[in-house]
């Protein structure tokens, strides 16, 4: 039989080990579907880099558990979350508080658990405007800009875009009434127009397209308007992956100066929401150079 004191010191570790896992601090993501994320390979290697001991979870989340999922994550140990597809829209009337960018945007890509509060944020705007500005240099005053999609990425960078001081900024969306809502949103801050996709003037060509639609999450192709490509537009999918995304290939065909997939974005956003969850702003350079990427 099993000595007592050798049996109680062995629970006594056993729970200590158990209580040691419980005070890692997790994060994770929540989408629907989210199994093509690279999140958690970028927050881990955030971790690293700064010495920060943390757990990130791929979280799927179909919407009608999402509020759900939210308090129980934060009831088992969360302390903060990054949100994506299809959720954005619909988690920013589900918080709290919410920071400026955010409340502009009516998108939250980053939740930070405050007691029993949740407080959204948005880090979309500053992560694609680090990535043009900063890596890869594209200059956005007086540029004529096209964004393809309307949703909660959309809303993301819109005001920030717009804070860039470009010539013009159009949204065409599959649905049209959906960009006119946002253009509705977000006129106040500078020139924005909306239309559908069959809709784009031919006349008009654009210094960047950015792809924020999610038809290539299904490996779709939409009816992208082939006029607003010439051989000095910069293109930009927000999609990413480790092949060529649709969006990226349907530039290159179509004759785009450059086509860049959202890596770069994903890392800059999530050191943003990094450093709003930790306090630490990791270097990202190593980041994106150690994960490969060749956008
Ligand atoms: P939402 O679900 O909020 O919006 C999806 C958008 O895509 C809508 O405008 C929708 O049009 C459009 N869409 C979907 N399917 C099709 C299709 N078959 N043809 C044409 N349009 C279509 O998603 P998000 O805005 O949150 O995300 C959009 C994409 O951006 C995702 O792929 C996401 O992974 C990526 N992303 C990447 C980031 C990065 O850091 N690189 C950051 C944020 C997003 P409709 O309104 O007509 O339904």
């Amino acid at each position: 039989m099993c000595d007592p004191v050798i049996l109680f010191n062995r629970r006594r570790e056993l729970a200590g080990a158990v209580n040691e896992k419980v005070t890692i601090d997790r994060y994770g993501v929540m989408g629907y579907p989210v199994s093509h994320s690279r999140s958690p390979v970028i927050h881990r290697l955030f971790a690293l880099q700064t010495g920060q001991e943390i757990r990130y979870e791929l979280l799927q989340v179909a919407p009608e558990k999402l509020d759900t999922a939210i308090r129980q994550f934060q009831r088992t140990g969360g302390k903060g979350l990054n949100i994506t597809v299809p959720h954005k829209h619909a988690v920013a009337k589900l918080v709290d508080q919410s920071s400026e960018r955010a409340s502009t945007a009516g998108a939250v890509n980053t939740i930070i658990f405050r007691g029993s509060e949740l407080y959204g944020d948005n880090t979309d705007g500053i992560g694609l405007l680090r990535d043009l500005n900063v890596n890869l240099g594209v200059n956005l005053e007086y540029a004529n800009i096209l964004i393809l999609g309307a949703g909660g990425a959309t809303r993301g960078i819109v005001g920030p875009l717009l804070e860039m001081q470009p010539a013009s900024l159009r949204i065409a969306n599959r649905t049209p009434e959906k960009a006119q809502k946002l253009v509705d949103r977000f006129e106040s801050l500078g020139p924005v127009t909306a239309c559908g996709f069959d809709d784009v003037p031919a006349s008009e060509p654009y210094d960047l397209i950015i792809n924020a639609t999610s038809a290539g999450l299904h490996g779709g192709t939409p009816p992208y308007p082939e006029a607003a490509v010439t051989e000095n537009t910069f293109c930009y999918d927000l999609s990413y992956g480790l092949s060529p995304t649709p969006f990226s290939t349907w530039a290159r065909d179509h004759g785009a100066a450059k086509s860049v997939m959202g890596w770069g974005m994903l890392v800059e956003q999530a050191a943003e929401s990094f450093h709003l969850w930790r306090g630490v702003r990791p270097d990202t350079a190593p980041v994106l150079k150690q994960m490969n990427i060749n956008a």
